[in-house]
């Protein structure tokens, strides 16, 4: 007997779509991009066929409960992924960006902040070589324009990873101007990318001012005509933003990405928060 793992969804015209289980990986690396940054490098035979078609797309990781060597995970039913009967205690499930893929050798990057108390921060930062866990995606609905020319791009700790991945994809011909809200010099990290930017840190005015630098910025923000915003960071503050860029600058809501990517206080924030739901000019 099984349990349903995830509510069916609707795939393009309206077919359900067939969730895949997650496919179980282990830590083949770990290193400290900055101090409270953690890359880990996972890899497996399960990751063949594994994917990344879009910049900022996102991943479920499944990561085991303390006492656990692995985490319980759905199988594949008929009916798609459903929980195995017991009493086995379910992973945390978290929300993350899949940094990079390797083909070639099976391997995927993910890039977690340790952002203090929280299953995958605490899992992050005590993460070693040979931790099993899972991962299901890639998802999202982001497709990157290459005729755009002009970004505005803002983030938090949590979008660094998501803004290297929108970074690389730009093609030469964009320039982007880039905001990155952060608490100290000691989280500011390098990025490439081959269209022309301009990167400005800001430093967090108090420990839980989150997104008001990013406000700020964006307050003073030049966005040119037909330019695309991109925006991901706490959720209350992704809203602020949105909110003033749609009504107080008259920012088309067809040029606006924006995401929040966790929200104070709450935990496992769902991965689909889009501010869409704010204002009218969706
Ligand atoms: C599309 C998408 C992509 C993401 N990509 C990444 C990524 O690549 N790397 C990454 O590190 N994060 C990423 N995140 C954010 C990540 O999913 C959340 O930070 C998540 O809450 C972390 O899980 P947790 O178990 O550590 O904490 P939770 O159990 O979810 O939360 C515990 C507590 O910590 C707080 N909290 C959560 N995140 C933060 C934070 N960033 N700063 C301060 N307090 C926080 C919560 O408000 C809560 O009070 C992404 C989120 C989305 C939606």
């Amino acid at each position: 007997m099984t349990s349903p793992a995830s509510p069916a969804s609707s795939g393009r015209e309206g077919r359900p779509r067939r969730r895949k289980p997650p496919r179980p990986v282990e830590v083949v690396s770990v290193s400290r991009i900055a101090p409270r940054l953690v890359s880990v490098w996972v890899g497996g035979d399960a990751l063949e066929g594994f994917q990344l078609d879009a910049p900022t797309s996102h991943i479920k990781v499944y990561l085991p409960v303390p006492g656990q060597d692995a985490p319980v995970l759905p199988v594949d039913t008929p009916d798609g992924p459903a929980w195995p009967d017991g009493d086995a205690p379910r992973p945390a499930v978290r929300t993350y960006t899949p940094r990079r893929f390797d083909p070639a050798s099976r391997t995927l990057e993910v890039q977690f902040l340790l952002h203090g108390a929280g299953p995958a921060s605490e899992w992050a930062e005590r993460a070693g070589v040979g931790d099993r866990l899972a991962v299901a995606g890639p998802g999202g609905r982001f497709m990157m324009d290459s005729s755009v020319e002009h970004w505005w791009i803002a983030g938090d700790e949590s979008a660094i990873p998501a803004v290297g991945t929108l970074l690389e994809a730009l093609p030469d011909t964009a320039s982007a101007e880039v905001h990155l809200e952060v608490a100290g010099a000691d989280d500011e990290i390098e990025f490439s990318s081959p269209a022309k930017t301009a990167i400005t840190w800001h430093y967090r005015r108090a420990p839980d001012a989150w997104g008001a630098e990013l406000d700020e910025a964006a307050r003073s923000a030049a966005i040119a005509d037909g330019g695309m915003v991109w925006v991901a960071c706490e959720a209350a503050a992704m809203r602020a933003i949105r909110r003033y860029l749609l009504a107080g600058r008259r920012v088309p809501a067809s040029s606006l990405v924006t995401r929040g990517y966790w929200r104070a206080g709450d935990a496992n924030y769902p991965d689909h928060d889009y501010g869409e739901d704010d204002l009218p000019g969706r």
